[in-house]
C-alpha cells in the first residue's frame, strides 16, 4: 500500500484541560511552531474553548475540533452539544468514541455509531477512536475487537462519507500512561484496521484512508511510530498541551 496516497493528520486532544484564557496562550505557543507543517494539524478542545480557539486559528491551517457530539440535532439532552451546533460555529472536526468516553461515560459501539452518523450528516470530519484494554491484548483478541468496534461504528456510513472519517487506533493501556505501543504493535493494528476498511469499502478507499496511532505519542517516539507504513498520523493527548513537543510530532509527520 502506498502511504503517499494518504493524508498525515496530527490531532491534539486537549481533554478536560485549559480555560479559554489558557487556550489562547496555548494556541499562541503552537501557531508559529506549526506554520510550515506538511501534514494536517488539528486541535480538539473542550467546548468552552471552541470560540477562543477558532478565533486563534483564523488565518492558519490549523483545524479545530470538539471532543464529542450528541446524535440528535437538538432536544432535551441536558449537558450535551449537537453536531449542527458545532458546525454553526465553524468547527470542522469531532472526536467520537474516545476510550475515556467509553470507560467513564458509558459510551458503547452503538452510541458511537449514532454520534458518527450525526456528525457526518452535519458535515463534520470524524476522528473515531478504537482500541483494546491490556486484558484484551493479553487474551489475543485485539484485531477482532478493533474490527468489531470499527464495523459497528461505521454501520450505515457510505463510501463517500468515509472520506470524512479518520480512525485513531488507541490501545487503552497506552493512553496517558507513558507506555507506548511498539512501532510494530502500532503498525500491526493500524494495518488490521485498514484491512477492515478494505473489506467494507474496497481497496481504493482503504489505500486512501488515514489511520492514526494514539497512546503516549511524544516528541521522542513520534518519528519511529510515524515512519511505519500503516501509521498515518497521531492523536496526541498529553504532548499536545506542550507547544514544542506537539510541534516536534508535527515535524516528524511532515517528513
Ligand atoms: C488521547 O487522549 O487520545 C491520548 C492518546 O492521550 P496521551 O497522548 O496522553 O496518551
Amino acid at each position: 500500500m502506498n502511504k503517499k496516497l494518504r493524508k498525515a493528520v496530527i490531532a491534539g486532544n486537549w481533554k478536560m484541560n485549559k480555560t479559554p484564557a489558557e487556550a489562547k496562550e496555548l494556541m499562541d505557543g503552537i501557531k508559529p511552531l506549526v506554520k510550515d507543517a506538511d501534514c494536517d494539524v488539528v486541535v480538539c478542545v473542550p467546548y468552552v474553548d471552541l470560540c477562543t480557539v477558532l478565533e486563534a486559528a483564523k488565518g492558519t491551517k490549523i483545524g479545530v475540533g470538539a471532543e464529542n457530539c450528541h446524535w440528535e440535532n437538538s432536544g432535551a439532552f441536558t449537558g450535551e452539544v449537537s453536531a449542527p451546533m458545532l458546525t454553526s460555529m465553524g468547527v470542522q472536526y469531532v472526536i467520537i468514541g474516545h476510550s475515556e468516553r467509553r470507560t467513564y461515560f458509558g459510551e458503547t459501539d452503538a452510541t458511537v455509531n449514532k454520534r458518527i452518523r450525526a456528525a457526518l450528516n452535519a458535515g463534520l470530519n470524524v476522528i473515531l477512536c478504537v482500541g483494546e484494554s491490556l486484558e484484551q491484548r493479553e487474551q489475543g483478541i485485539t484485531a477482532e475487537l478493533v474490527a468489531m468496534q470499527t464495523k459497528i461504528a461505521l454501520g450505515g456510513v457510505t463510501k463517500d462519507e468515509l472520506k470524512k472519517v479518520i480512525i485513531a487506533y488507541e490501545p487503552i493501556w497506552a493512553i496517558g500512561t507513558g507506555k507506548t505501543a511498539t512501532a510494530e504493535q502500532a503498525n500491526e493494528v493500524c494495518a488490521a484496521i485498514r484491512s477492515v476498511i478494505e473489506g467494507l469499502y474496497g481497496k481504493d478507499a482503504a489505500d486512501a484512508f488515514t489511520v492514526q496511532y494514539g497512546g503516549s505519542m511524544n516528541a521522542k517516539n513520534a518519528a519511529e511510530l510515524l515512519a511505519q507504513p500503516d501509521v498515518d498520523g497521531g492523536l496526541i493527548g498529553g504532548a499536545s498541551l506542550k507547544p514544542a513537543d506537539f510541534a516536534e510530532i508535527v515535524k516528524a509527520a511532515s517528513k
